[in-house]
């Protein structure tokens, strides 16, 4: 996995909107990022990106598997991934611990955004995802970029059986996956890294690792930065996190 190192990401900011923005999508010239807690509403997002005239897509996000194809407005159905090849279409997904996933082939012009929890990757998710891109405008999974957002870290994503169970029986090496506990067996608990997860699944998907790229900040560890649920409870504030392409 490519690991964007502190100074391979950075923190955009243009006028009032404050943005995690990652090199690859910049060179792709697709408008995109990573919001930050307290950050602009997504609404305004378009302004902020010289396009004012741009569709806002989000959906109601249920913890699935379920990726819906945009194409003119809003998708009325819930769901946790979005996939568009419209122009001027701001699609995006909220998160506050769960992992914010963009993919693009830019030479298409075709872009995803994903809510990827645990629950969404036990379900394969990001499998589902690449496989719509390859199906409906058969692009090869090795020509796909992928973003990973900040999330919950293994620092502090501490799991049970719930977790372990369908990720064990996803994945053949769960190494860098499923991480030792630092107070020893703790009663079966083991630490995850969501993102490390995201990057066998889309391995296993067929993206190059080298075209991966993750933000590895952990929202529970930077309160000035990020929501978390799990630090911040009910009293959690969703971050926006979405691409959208102004040309073509
Ligand atoms: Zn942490």
């Amino acid at each position: 996995m490519a690991v964007l190192t502190a100074a391979a990401h950075r923190i955009d900011t243009q006028g009032q909107l404050s943005r995690i923005v990652v090199p690859a999508f910049e060179a792709a010239g697709l408008f995109h990022g990573f919001g930050l807690r307290g950050g602009l509403r997504p609404e305004n997002w378009p302004a902020a990106a010289g396009a004012p005239s741009a569709r806002l897509v989000t959906t109601t996000q249920i913890h699935s598997d379920r990726v819906l194809v945009v194409s003119n407005g809003s998708p009325v159905e819930p769901a946790d991934g979005l996939i568009t090849d419209r122009s001027n279409h701001l699609i995006g997904v909220f998160t506050a611990d769960c992992l914010p996933v963009l993919l693009a082939d830019p030479g298409r012009g075709v872009v995803a955004a994903v809510h990827a929890g645990w629950r969404g990757l036990a379900q394969r998710i990001l499998d589902k995802a690449v496989a719509m891109m390859t199906a409906r405008w058969s692009i090869p999974a090795h020509s796909v970029t992928a973003a990973l957002g900040p999330c919950i870290g293994a620092c502090c994503f501490e799991v049970g059986e719930q977790v372990l169970a369908p990720l064990r029986q996803q994945m053949t090496n769960d190494e860098g996956v499923i991480l030792p506990h630092p107070e020893g067996q703790a009663g079966g608990k083991a630490m995850v890294d969501l993102q490390a997860w995201a990057v066998q699944q889309l391995v296993h998907a067929g993206v190059p690792a080298e075209q991966i790229m993750a933000v590895p900040l952990c929202t529970r560890c930077h309160p000035a930065l990020f929501s978390s649920f799990r630090r911040d409870g009910r009293r959690k504030q969703e971050m926006f996190s979405g691409v959208l392409r102004t040309t073509g």
